[in-house]
């Protein structure tokens, strides 16, 4: 009898987590919370974002100057500021409420050398900030931060290089070396992004090879596996049987999929399968069979799970429960990107559990198609804005009745 009463009692309390909107906004003063209401409102109209993106685009190319607006609306929303010590009031001011922040230079389609070289520095930067600050437990970077994107594929192909791409590569392959020894001298974790399928094959086969030297005594290298193709959970179980084969541990951050028009168009036009799951009913039951898997092999993994999704989040702490796993293990984190999504990483700090934000940084002309791609994911999944415009308005309602 007693243990029925906690279990429906524990999914009570569960059930209710996400809503409790005072928690999830502590942080918002009634300024920011009127102008995150205004920025999903806008985000929600698709000719808006589509003019907005257009209008902003050529503003930006033609030197008007914009950058002012653009700071004071959706970068100041999206990301911690230009560079890392810009981001450091927001990392404090989260951790206040038990929130961790991961520091993600988000500058991207970049294709030379010298960003390649940037990128690895301000990585190497963010490994040093995480060894000494507490409230920063990872680093991040993208696999094509480090190198050109068409090198990837060309390799994941099984095509032959020429000398100048072969010395192209092994500077990739230097970049990577260089972080993942970092990390691991360091004791920091290193997030690694996923990207297109089509790249990706040579992306794993160079994360494989760090977790197998690096993660020897405990996950310090994650890759990121994208669960809405249907092979990713094929893949992971053939690395967890290598894992117990050699001896290493298997870091991985598990999301949904970001690219999903693209691969999809892409297989149609090349006229291959796509690699997408068919719905996204199989998406969900595939990244929640991932987390359960992780979950059950825990004693081997490491689990960091970036999802916006409630019912995943729920699942995944009832698989703590149900592994008897304590709240702040340290080997199970759930992530949500900064300015989405507070609902669920406050209301998770605020009962135990290990929670960090990606905090985007850079120039702001550079970090422009990370703004866009969240504006248009924001217009796109539409019950992921309507979700978040219903949680501000019940805030600002709920801080006018105590008035
Ligand atoms: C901390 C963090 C890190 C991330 N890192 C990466 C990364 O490295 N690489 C990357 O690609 N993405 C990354 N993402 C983005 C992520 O992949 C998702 O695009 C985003 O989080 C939305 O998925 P969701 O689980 O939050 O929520 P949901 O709203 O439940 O799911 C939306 C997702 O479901 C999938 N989906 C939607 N419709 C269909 C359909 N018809 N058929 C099949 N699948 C469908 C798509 O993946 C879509 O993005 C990251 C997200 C977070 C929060």
């Amino acid at each position: 009898m007693n243990s029925i009463y906690i279990c429906i009692n524990f999914f009570n309390v569960m059930e209710n987590i996400f809503n409790n909107t005072a928690d999830a906004f502590v942080l918002k003063s009634d300024t920011e919370l009127d102008r995150a209401y205004f920025l999903f409102k806008m985000i929600a109209s698709e000719p808006l974002v589509r003019i907005g993106t257009a209008v902003t685009n050529f503003a930006l190319k033609a030197h008007l100057p914009v950058e002012g607006l653009i700071r004071a609306t959706v970068f100041d929303h999206f990301c911690g500021g230009t560079t890392e010590e810009d981001c450091l009031p927001v990392v404090d001011k989260m951790f206040t409420k038990g929130v961790s922040s991961v520091l993600d230079y988000s500058v991207e389609a970049k294709e030379d050398e010298a960003e390649f070289d940037k990128a690895l520095e301000k990585t190497l930067k963010t490994i040093t900030f995480a060894k000494e600050i507490k409230a920063i437990p990872f680093a991040v970077f993208k696999p094509t931060g480090f190198g050109r994107f068409d090198l990837y594929v060309k390799l994941g192909e099984g095509k032959k290089f020429t000398l100048e791409e072969a010395a192209e590569w092994n500077r990739v392959i230097h970049r990577f070396e260089t972080v993942c020894k970092a990390a691991h001298d360091n004791d920091v974790a290193l997030l690694i992004d996923a990207e297109e399928s089509w790249m990706q094959d040579a992306a794993d086969e160079i994360v494989a090879h760090m977790m197998v030297k690096y993660n020897r005594e405990k996950p310090i290298v994650f890759n990121t596996l994208q669960m809405y193709r249907h092979d990713r959970l094929d893949y992971l179980k053939k690395l967890h049987k290598q894992a117990d084969a050699e001896g290493f541990y298997i870091g991985m951050k598990i999301v949904r999929g970001a690219y999903m028009e693209k691969e999809n168009k892409r297989a149609a036009e090349m006229g291959y399968p796509s690699p997408i799951c068919i719905s996204k009913e199989a998406t969900d039951i595939n990244y929640n069979d991932a987390i359960a898997y992780m979950a059950e092999h825990i004693d081997r993994m490491a689990i960091f799970a970036g999802t916006h999704n409630e019912d995943s989040s729920y699942k995944l702490m009832k698989l703590m429960k149900k592994n008897g796993l304590a709240t702040n293990d340290n080997r199970i984190w759930f992530g949500q990107l900064y300015g989405m999504s507070d609902n669920i990483s406050f209301n998770l700090a605020a009962h135990g559990y290990n929670v960090a934000k990606y905090l985007p940084f850079g120039p702001v002309r550079d970090v422009m198609p990370y703004l866009i791609r969240r504006a248009e994911e924001n217009t796109s999944v539409a019950g992921q804005t309507s979700r978040e415009l219903n949680l501000l308005s019940a805030e600002r309602k709920r801080r006018k009745l105590e008035e």
